[in-house]
Parts: C-alpha cells; sequence; structure tokens
C-alpha cells in the first residue's frame, strides 16, 4: 500500500498482530522474549546472542500491539470493520493464532468493547430503530453445535436458503432486549462453549467459535418512507492454527486431524485468496463448514479484520513465524 496514502481497495482485509506478555509458565522456564513491537506497524525477531538470523525478521502490518497495549487499544484498530454492521455490511472479525498466544482472551474483550460501542452508537441514532440477535456455534470436527441451546446435539445440518444463503438448520437466534441482555447471551455462549472442553480433551484448540449479532435497522426518513438495513457481525474465535500446519501431519495424525484442518485450512486459502482480489478466481467456500457458514460476511462487500496473536516466548519462535507469515498473504 501507498505510505501514508489512502488504502488502495477498500475491501482489503484489515490485518492486526498482538504480542503478549511471557506468561508465568514462559517466566518460570525463563523462556525468552524473542519478538518486539519497535513502532506501529512492525514487529522484529530478536535472535538470541550468537544465533545467525537466516529467516525474514521485520513484518509489517496495519497495526501491531505490543505486551503493553490494552484490548482497548487493539479494539480501535478493528473498531470500523465492527461498526461498519450497523450499515448494513456484513463484517466478520477473526483471532488467529497458536493455541495459548491470547485468541480468546483478545476475541472477548474485542466483543465486550465492540457491544458497548453499538449501544453508544444506537443511543446516539434516535432516527433509526434498531433490532440486535445473537446465535452462537461451534464447529468440532466439522460438526456444529449451537452454543444458545444444549440440547441441539453436535450436528446441526447446513441448508442452502435461496435468499439468506448458507443457514444453520435450527440454530437458536435471541433477540437481545439492551446491552445487558446481549451480554448474558454472551456468556452463555462462552459458558457452553467450556462444558464442552471439559467433556472433550483440548477442544477449545481444535473448535471454531463464532458469535454472530445480526444487526437490524429501519430509518425513518420522513411519515411514509422507511429504508432499512440489515448486516452479520461475526466474532470468530479460531482453532490452534497449529492445526493448520501440515508438516506433521502423516497416518493416524492425518485422519485425526484432518477434519479439524478442513474449516481453517479452507480459511486460510480463502482469505489468501481474497487478498489478491479479482485475478485469484474460484473461492473454495463450500469447501468447509466455517466459510459457509461465514460466506457471506467474507469478501464481495464484507469487511474483514484478522487479528493474529503471538507469544513472544522463544520457545514458540516458529509457530509464531508460521502466524506472521499466514498474516503476511492475508494483506
Ligand atoms: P488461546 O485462546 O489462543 O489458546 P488464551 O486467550 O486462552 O489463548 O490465552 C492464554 C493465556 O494467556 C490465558 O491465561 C490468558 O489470560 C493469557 N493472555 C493472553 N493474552 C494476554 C494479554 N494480551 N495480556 C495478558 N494476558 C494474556
Ligand atoms: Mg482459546
Amino acid at each position: 500500500s501507498t505510505p501514508g496514502g489512502p488504502k488502495a481497495r477498500e475491501e482489503k482485509i484489515v490485518v492486526t498482530v498482538r504480542l503478549r506478555p511471557l506468561n508465568k509458565r514462559e517466566q518460570l522456564a525463563k523462556d525468552q522474549v524473542s519478538w518486539e513491537c519497535i513502532d506501529d506497524h512492525t514487529i522484529v525477531y530478536k535472535p538470541p546472542p550468537h544465533e545467525r538470523v537466516t529467516q525474514p525478521a521485520s513484518f509489517t502490518f496495519d497495526k501491531v500491539f505490543g505486551p503493553a497495549c490494552l484490548t482497548e487499544t487493539v479494539y480501535d484498530g478493528v473498531k470500523n470493520v465492527a461498526l461498519s454492521a450497523l450499515n448494513g455490511i456484513n463484517a466478520t472479525i477473526f483471532a488467529y493464532g497458536q493455541t495459548s498466544s491470547g485468541k480468546t482472551y483478545t476475541m472477548r474483550g474485542i466483543t465486550e468493547k465492540a457491544v458497548n460501542d453499538i449501544y453508544n452508537h444506537i443511543m446516539n441514532t434516535p432516527e433509526r430503530d434498531f433490532t440486535i440477535r445473537i446465535s452462537g456455534l461451534e464447529i468440532y470436527n466439522e460438526n456444529v453445535k449451537d452454543l444458545l441451546n444444549s440440547d441441539s446435539g453436535r450436528n446441526l445440518k447446513l441448508l442452502d436458503d435461496p435468499e439468506k444463503g448458507t443457514v444453520v438448520e435450527k440454530l437458536v437466534e435471541e433477540t437481545a432486549n439492551g446491552s445487558q441482555h446481549l451480554r448474558q447471551l454472551i456468556n452463555i455462549c462462552e459458558a457452553q462453549r467450556q462444558v464442552g472442553e471439559t467433556a472433550l480433551n483440548d477442544t477449545s484448540s481444535r473448535s471454531h467459535q463464532i458469535i454472530r449479532l445480526t444487526i437490524e435497522s429501519t430509518l425513518r426518513e420522513n411519515s411514509d418512507c422507511v429504508r432499512s438495513f440489515v448486516a452479520s457481525l461475526n466474532f470468530v474465535d479460531l482453532a490452534g492454527s497449529e492445526r493448520a500446519s501440515q508438516t506433521h501431519a502423516d497416518g493416524a495424525r492425518l485422519r485425526e486431524g484432518c477434519h479439524i484442518n478442513l474449516s481453517l485450512m479452507t480459511l486460510t486459502t480463502v482469505i489468501r485468496k481474497l487478498s489478491v482480489g479479482k485475478r485469484s478466481g474460484h473461492i473454495p467456500y463450500r469447501d468447509s463448514k466455517l466459510t459457509r457458514i461465514l460466506q457471506h460476511s467474507l469478501g464481495g462487500n464484507a469487511r474483514t479484520a484478522i487479528i493474529c496473536t503471538l507469544s513472544p516466548a522463544l520457545s514458540h519462535c516458529e509457530q509464531s513465524r508460521n502466524t506472521l507469515f499466514f498474516a503476511t498473504r492475508a494483506k
């Protein structure tokens, strides 16, 4: 992109990186910080003494957030994408990164800030009547589970609706009566996800969670002229990105892992193709559940933001670099 200039394409994917602080375990293990954000756009690899660096060591993005940054600051980087849903433009915000890099921590914070911001805008837009509906789902092994309905079972069907596109059969959608109620419903989704986590080993690293807000509004332009807007805003906490790496997948590992990887790998392909733009040809949305469900909120007129989360630890250096390569290809 042109330095300081306007974005070349309005539909460009916003790509940001968040580097978390070393956690207790990493500190106890005397793990070293191996990445540093040197300005608002650049993150660099800090090799240990005597290491010869043969890989790219500096990466540039729309925004990078260092370990001291609050979620509020991270939210500012994706705010425009979130708020576009108020004006009828579908939007998706992803957290992408290896397990324990801070995806859930970041996505929960971002969802909370977005909800506050959305209700502030609603308060300041009295000329429009808003309705917000919420649904929540988890994709585990290409099986879709309803996070607002614990009796739904684990394998909801996807249907093709001529008007709405891909819909999840029987997925519960609740209408929020204000911000407090919406937060409660989001908490139910989070709690439901944790129930699954204890029942099935390690689900959070293998599953994708989508919280979808559908924001509808009508504008009374005069007594008999009404314009209406509707859009989805998706908050997506992805499976650990180590599930996307094909390098160690063989035999039983591959059979066990292939479904888990399918949604993540298809998503990375879709995002790479979208970032290339018109020249990219066929975009394989239909190859996985995740990309089918998000199809109308990715590409086209939709707006997308990706927050790539990183551990600063030297011991995670390889995965961090993989995450930054993914982030670079998404730009
Ligand atoms: P993931 O969802 O990617 O597996 P988590 O969000 O669960 O990772 O984060 C792993 C741990 O690190 C959690 O204990 C979380 O509270 C902590 N953590 C993550 N990001 C940050 C951050 N930016 N600042 C402080 N602690 C963080
Ligand atoms: Mg998580």
